[in-house]
């Protein structure tokens, strides 16, 4: 950000009282002069506010804002301190800065703002306000690729599945085969295995080379499958209901982003998972 100033002071441009610096974290003087050791602490990365910043920075950020109030009680004889952030109101400058206010007991100061009071319903604010456990669980944190691909030989016939989940540079693999089945059940049956086996919520891109499966969600057919009582657009029953609502409980689950691939081509990763598919229908076989 060209104009931010906290961003000058990052750069060196603009000098600064440092009292802490690390790979994410500055921490100066404000130069306000109104209370002795007031300390802004600040991501190095600009970002407006806590509404804004990176979760990864924030707990950096955190982490430095206790190291030094740590240091001013522990070490230069503070009683304690108070930790003040404006986002969105009342913020002059806009990249996130915590305020650490250094106290003593007999300092006299009132740091938390007197409100003139308000005559609420507590029951009623904290129906409003808290965080329903369900939104709460909700919030993908994690972010997992997810490859899948089935295969059958025959159609109806023997059937396979192979799915690589990919998760902070670890792969895990999941296969499965089942006999007198349709190269679409496998085909749901790879992104549901691959899905259920994802133990907490988590952002996950699936990568298929399934338009069957890829383009019920990207085309919404799956809504309106739903809508007409799982019924196609023709009048007729949908296919393999039982697969679909299996996939819908893990789509509700997860927060999935669709990806469709070329099959049978260079995707290195849908070629693992297509082998693995086949190596189910021989197992199978033999
Ligand atoms: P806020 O109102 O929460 O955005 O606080 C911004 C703070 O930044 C104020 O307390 C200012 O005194 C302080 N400030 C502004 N410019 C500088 C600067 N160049 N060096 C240190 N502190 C600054
Ligand atoms: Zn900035």
């Amino acid at each position: 950000m060209q104009d931010c100033i906290f961003c000058k002071i990052i750069k060196g441009e603009i000098p600064c009282y440092k009292i802490y610096e690390d790979d994410y974290v500055l921490a100066f003087l404000d130069i306000a002069k109104d209370v002795y050791g007031h300390i802004l602490v600040l991501p190095k990365t600009h970002c407006k506010n806590v509404l804004d910043i990176e979760e990864k920075t924030l707990n950096k950020v955190m982490i430095a804002v206790k190291k030094i109030s740590n240091h001013l009680v522990d070490d230069c004889g503070f009683d304690g301190v108070n930790i003040l952030n404006n986002s969105e109101k009342g913020a002059l400058v806009k990249h996130l800065h915590f305020h650490i206010i250094p106290r003593h007991d007999d300092d006299g100061l009132e740091v938390f703002p007197k409100f003139a009071g308000d005559e609420c319903d507590l029951n009623e604010v904290c129906e409003k306000l808290k965080i329903k456990e369900e939104v709460f669980e909700a919030i993908p944190t994690q972010k997992v690729v997810l490859y899948t691909d089935g295969a059958c030989s025959g159609n109806p016939g023997l059937g396979g599945f192979g799915a690589i989940l990919i998760h902070n540079g670890k792969q895990k693999i999941v296969s499965g085969g089942e006999e007198n089945t349709t190269n679409n059940r496998m085909e749901l049956m790879a992104v549901i295995s691959g899905l259920e086996a994802i133990k907490v919520p988590c952002e996950v891109d699936v990568f298929s080379d399934s338009a069957y499966v890829v383009n019920a969600f990207l085309q919404n057919w799956i809504v309106s499958w739903q809508a007409k009582g799982w019924k196609t657009a023709g009048g007729n029953e949908v296919l393999n209901i039982d697969l679909w609502k299996r996939l819908l409980v893990q789509v509700e689950k997860h927060k999935v982003s669709w990806h469709k691939v070329k099959g049978h081509a260079d995707n290195e990763l849908n070629n693992a998972c297509d082998e693995i598919a086949r190596k189910e229908i021989d197992k199978l076989r033999n």
